[in-house]
């Protein structure tokens, strides 16, 4: 049987952090302030959005809620982030992807000043994370890096494996490995003899995005096994990538769907955002 990987207990411990730093920094006379952008009415994106927004508020970083009709034309949106970018209470600037069809996403992500991309997902910062000199971490390879190191896991030598080879979750999740020593395979759509791949691993990384995709035959016995996906079933019920009942037989450490990933990133956000006010208050003292 699995240990539980707590990602709502893990992510309360950061947010306090956050929040104490937050604290600490408004009495330094730094402010720390988030824009959060939704292009649309995505109903899953809003809840995302209204998420942040809580938390932001739960920590005492001023956030800017910007909801833009699904018409928006990309000129306009990046009006907005040109503003953002120069505006002095917002230190991080979060567009809320998916974008609509006539918006080019690469355009507006390229648009965000690197020093306020909290996503790291300006190929600036994604340059960084590549060389191992990165001043912002994507939040959901980030969080879960967190979630890898609570359960004292070393990953130095280990067999690590990533199911997806997203810009978001796969490529930089396998890079943040490999920079702590993982040795590591990223696996995708094509991938020839998955299970035999995965059932070799020390850590298992699933974000595929297909519910119930990974199952007990694909672990290796004990390893860490971390869930990434968020699948809405038909009944309305959040279910992950792994087939969590009879994975937890085989796993050494195990994240549930929800309070396992989902948490984490928000967290990890929170603290990107607090790294980019501190960041451009250095600036502005040159
Ligand atoms: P994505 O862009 O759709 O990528 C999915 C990846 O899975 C692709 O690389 C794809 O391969 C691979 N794949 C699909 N079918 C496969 C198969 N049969 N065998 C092996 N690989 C296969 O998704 P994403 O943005 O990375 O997100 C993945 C999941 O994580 C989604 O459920 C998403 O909702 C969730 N997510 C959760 C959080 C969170 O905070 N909890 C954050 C981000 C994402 P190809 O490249 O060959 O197509």
């Amino acid at each position: 049987m699995s240990q539980l990987i707590d990602g709502k207990k893990i992510s309360a411990q950061v947010k306090e952090a956050v929040k104490q730093e937050v604290a600490t920094l408004k009495q330094q006379g730094i402010p720390v302030g988030l824009a959060v952008v939704l292009v649309g009415d995505d109903p899953a994106s809003k809840v995302y959005v209204g998420s942040k927004k809580r938390t932001c508020e739960e920590l005492g970083i001023h956030s800017e809620e910007y909801l833009l009709p699904a018409s928006t034309t990309e000129e306009e949106l990046l009006e907005l982030v040109k503003k953002l970018n120069q505006s002095t209470t917002v230190n991080g600037i979060l567009v809320q992807l998916p974008l609509p069809k006539q918006i080019n996403e690469e355009t507006i992500l390229n648009a965000i000043d690197p020093i306020k991309d909290v996503d790291a997902f300006h190929p600036y910062n994604v340059g960084k994370i590549m060389i191992g000199d990165f001043d912002f971490l994507p939040c959901t390879p980030a969080g879960i890096m967190d979630l890898i190191a609570s359960t004292g896991v070393d990953l130095t030598g280990k067999q690590c494996v990533v199911i997806g080879r997203s810009n978001i979750v796969g490529k930089p999740m396998a890079m943040l490995m490999l920079h702590q020593n993982g040795t590591v395979t990223i696996c995708h759509s094509k991938t020839q003899n998955l299970k035999e791949i995965t059932s070799k691993a020390d850590v298992l990384i699933a974000a595929v995005g297909k519910a119930n995709f990974v199952t007990a035959d694909m672990v290796k016995p004990g390893a860490v096994v971390i869930d990434v996906g968020m699948n809405r079933l038909e009944n309305g019920k959040l279910c992950g990538d792994v087939k969590y009942d009879e994975v937890q037989e085989a796993a050494g450490y195990l994240t549930p769907v929800p309070g396992g990933v989902g948490p984490m990133t928000i967290a990890t956000l929170m603290r990107n955002t607090v790294t980019a006010a501190k960041l451009q208050h250095k600036r502005n003292q040159k």
